[in-house]
């Protein structure tokens, strides 16, 4: 066992940090036997061992070796939950973190009061918790509450690999919290499980762990696999030819066995046409009964939903339960392929060549992230007998969960992510090719049973141009969001964060400055050489205002809204709105496109029903200068008060899931509000009324304070030289044009100013999420993006501004753009 420690250090004083206890765990016989099977068994005493004796240890083994299931029991059987800490593992996936505790719970015969796990706004943690499972924002939060988690003697940190951005600040705060927490004599460990040998940003990182840790590796029993690469170049329909694929294997397999087959696909629309398409072609009874009960059950429970959801009463609200641990921002990381519309496109055009075949049944299950738990469970049972298991999925089933039986794969090669342009803050969702190593790691769930098959569809050659490795996600977004909780978190100079990859400079120096915008951060002072200042711009100290911010579980721009939103009486609506804009996609994708003639018609046909049904929501005249937030105040009152049914909101163009998230997070989002100014308690009421005329300026200016870099003009039609510009909008950051979207409520309008709330860049670059905005508020309510006085030559850096009654130009040097604003009394 020595060499499979490698960077094995000796520890100066050998004080054994734990008793040597042994808490029995009373496992069912069939358990025990399929836990022996499991790699990292062999490997339990060398684990306990490096965790007695390093502060951190870190663990690489294939996917399926065991890790997650069995390293927490190792801990617990070690007496590691005995005392008064407890055990807490950390998932970038919900999906994860739930599956895993009621599997654990399972394993070691103990109740999910014992094993629990907690996600945002939902969990089963109780105070006889000794396992705890985590999504890794969860834990993020509490480190704000408690910065030494006491609550816990061991952490583990499980999908390292992924690179999650939560994960990678929590690798970093942890480095500094496991120290601290032996200095004071409340020894605690750190576990940190990768499934990829690809370790060293952890370990080689002097920033990171002055002592490297020692990094066991456990070998996996893996079969070989043999790959199978396209011909021919690759395909824009992988849809289609993973059909023929699967159709393919399922026929020339051997029917005896009843091997499965997992379909690696990119989003949930993709799997669910996919997973219709197989079940005609191998149709099979129980496949159409599981689907009908499904949706009865579906039904039954939507309708349980309806009066067992949590209502915010109007009356009393003290009542409430207040979120503890509650976080928001584990949306979208690793979701991400559930982003955009899950709305059903119909069936697929008709040029299927196979013929129903029920000779040869097949028992097909989707996976992805948001699939109920009930559903995902499904894969983990063995298929009705006489028939072969075919589980279609995203890359959630390429390391979170491991299927067992599965002797074939099939590989897209693609993934699908959402980017960002760093300068502009574009974003957009593509499907592009994955790296090798996710590629590998797809093939390799065919060989856990036996020797397997992976079909990928695509050539070698373009294989051989994939990435080595998927980049760390922190390196592809903004983090103003998480530059400021770590101001909250008091590390003033973020940039000397140990990073495990650090966000690039540029990123940083643009999130603190928009922090500074919003007043989260103290400006830095004007004085000094330019060197200095230069500095100063990446340690800006933390204001009141931005701890009150922070405490808020939303993106600052919207976080700077709620604090405002007092006034006028507006929380509510304010509060409504932040929460449309941060659960994603709310509406029916109306621009996508169409499967075939027949359904194309219908399309068009409900593509105008929604729009009109928008702009009725958008309603008239001030109201209507709000827009699209206009819109989305109007969606979520019509559907609170229609009872947020899935029937409403499949009739209206809205997203059932969002519109609950929504109404969880306004609950969430009050609270939040109330815990900062707790003498004015606020009551939101799921069923609002429509705000006055007066209230909605004041939204609108509250709205502008947030989105105040989002500002964009219209160009006038006398300086359109170039047709390209027509309609267009020019904003601070960006050369081209920007446009407003056909279904916005502002398409018509074409206010001169307008804010925006994201540019997503579909077949033209479109502004989402805008509301119209008043020339003369730009310098009175921005006066921090606002040049007082005749403009500058050469301009003061952005920065520097300065207070004067005279004409207000836009400063051009942060936004490079003139404009001309109204003189305003200051
Ligand atoms: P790793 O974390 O190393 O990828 P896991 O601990 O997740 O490995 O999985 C170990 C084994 O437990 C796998 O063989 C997997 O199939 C099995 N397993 C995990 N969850 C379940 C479940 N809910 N039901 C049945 N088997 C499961
Ligand atoms: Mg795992």
């Amino acid at each position: 066992s020595e060499k499979k420690v490698l960077n094995q250090q000796k520890v100066q004083d050998k004080k054994p940090s734990q008793p040597a206890v042994f808490i029995p765990v009373d496992r069912l016989p069939e358990i025990q036997d399929a836990r022996l099977k499991l790699p990292v068994l062999a490997e339990e005493q060398v684990i306990m061992e490096a965790v007695r004796e390093n502060p951190c240890v870190v663990i690489c083994g294939e996917t399926g070796s065991g890790k997650t299931t069995q390293v927490p029991q190792f801990l617990y059987e070690a007496g590691y939950a005995s005392g008064s800490g407890i055990i807490g593992i950390t998932e970038p996936r919900r999906v994860a973190a739930v599956s895993m505790s009621h599997r654990v719970a399972k394993e070691m015969n103990l109740s999910t009061r014992v094993v629990s796990y907690q996600i945002r706004y939902e969990g089963n943690v109780t105070n006889e918790t000794k396992i705890k499972f985590m999504t890794d924002g969860v834990l993020l939060k509490e480190i704000q509450k408690d910065f030494l988690l006491q609550r816990y003697s061991v952490i583990i940190i499980d999908e390292a690999h992924e690179r999650s951005v939560y994960t990678d600040i929590l690798i970093g705060l942890l480095s500094r919290i496991v120290p601290l927490r032996n200095k004071k004599g409340m020894p605690m460990k750190l576990l940190v499980m990768s499934a990829t040998l690809r370790v060293e940003d952890f370990t080689d990182n002097q920033k990171l762990f002055r002592i490297p840790p020692p990094v066991i590796k456990v070998d996996a029993r893996q079969f070989p696999v043999t790959i199978h690469f396209n011909k021919r170049t690759p395909l824009e329909d992988y849809t289609g030819e993973a059909f023929h694929k699967t159709c393919k294997i399922h026929r020339m397999a051997n029917p005896a066995t009843h091997r499965g087959i997992l379909v690696f696909l990119t989003g949930q629309a993709e799997v669910h046409s996919l997973c219709r398409r197989l079940r005609k072609a191998f149709p099979f009874r129980k496949n159409e009964e599981a689907d009908t009960s499904e949706a009865m059950r579906k039904f039954k429970k939507a309708k349980q939903k309806k009066t067992s959801l949590p209502r915010i009463d109007l009356d009393n609200y003290s009542a409430l339960p207040v979120d503890e641990g509650d976080e928001d921002r584990e949306a979208g990381i690793g979701d991400e392929e559930d982003e955009g519309s899950d709305v059903d496109i119909g069936d697929d055009p008709s040029n299927e060549e196979e013929k129903a075949d029920p000779s040869l049944p097949l028992y097909v299950l989707p996976l992805y992230s948001l699939l109920a738990p009930e559903q995902q469970a499904k894969v983990f049972r063995p298929p009705p007998p006489g028939t072969r298991l075919c589980v279609v999925a995203t890359n959630v089933a390429e390391t979170s969960l491991t299927i067992p039986g599965i002797k074939y794969v099939v590989d897209c090669g693609r993934v699908k992510k959402r980017f960002y342009d760093r300068v502009t803050g574009v974003s957009s969702f593509k499907v592009t090719w994955t790296s090798q190593a996710s590629a590998n790691q797809r093939a390799g769930r065919a060989g856990r049973t036996e020797p397997g098959h992976c079909y990928r569809l695509y050539s070698s050659a373009v294989f051989g141009d994939f990435s080595l490795f998927s980049e760390a996600e922190i390196t592809r977004r903004p983090v103003e969001d998480l530059v400021l909780q770590m101001k909250d978190l008091n590390i003033e100079k973020v940039v000397n964060f140990p990073f495990p990859t650090s966000p690039s400079a540029e990123a940083l120096v643009a999130a603190e400055q928009l922090l500074v915008s919003l007043g989260a951060l103290k400006e830095p002072p004007r004085t000094g050489r330019v060197k200095e200042m230069e500095r100063a711009r990446l340690s800006c100290p933390i204001t009141p205002l931005g701890r009150a911010m922070a405490s808020f579980p939303v993106a600052p721009r919207y976080a700077k809204m709620l604090a405002l939103g007092r006034q006028q009486d507006c929380l509510p609506y304010v509060i409504a709105v932040v929460a449309a804009m941060t659960v994603r996609e709310i509406f029916e994708d109306l621009d996508r496109p169409a499967g075939n003639e027949d359904e194309s018609s219908k399309l068009t046909q409900r593509r105008a029903r929604l729009t009109q049904m928008r702009r009725l929501w958008a309603g008239q005249g001030a109201s209507l200068l709000l827009g699209d937030l206009m819109v989305m105040l109007g969606a979520v009152g019509a559907c609170e008060f229609a009872g947020c049914t899935p029937k409403f909101c499949e009739e209206n163009g809205l997203r059932y899931k969002a519109m609950v998230e929504i109404r969880r997070l306004r609950g969430q989002l009050t609270n939040a509000v109330n815990a900062v100014c707790p003498e004015v308690g606020v009551f939101v009421d799921p069923k609002m009324t429509p705000p006055t005329e007066h209230q909605v300026v004041c939204l609108r200016q509250i709205v502008l304070t947030g989105l105040g870099d989002h500002l964009a003009r219209r160009v006038q039609a006398e300086d359109i030289l170039d047709p390209k510009w027509k309609n267009g909008y020019k904003t601070a950051l960006m050369d081209d044009p920007v446009f407003i979207h056909p279904t916005s409520a502002l398409f018509k309008t074409l206010p001169e100013f307008i804010v925006y709330q994201e540019i997503m860049e579909t077949t033209k670059m479109y502004m989402r999420g805008v509301s119209a905005v008043e020339a003369e508020w730009v310098p009175q309510l921005l006066p921090q993006y606002c040049h007082f006085g005749p403009p500058l030559d050469p301009p003061l850096p952005w920065f520097c501004s300065t207070a004067g009654t005279v004409r207000c130009h836009r400063s051009s040097t942060f936004f490079r753009v003139g404009w001309q604003l109204p003189a305003v009394e200051m």
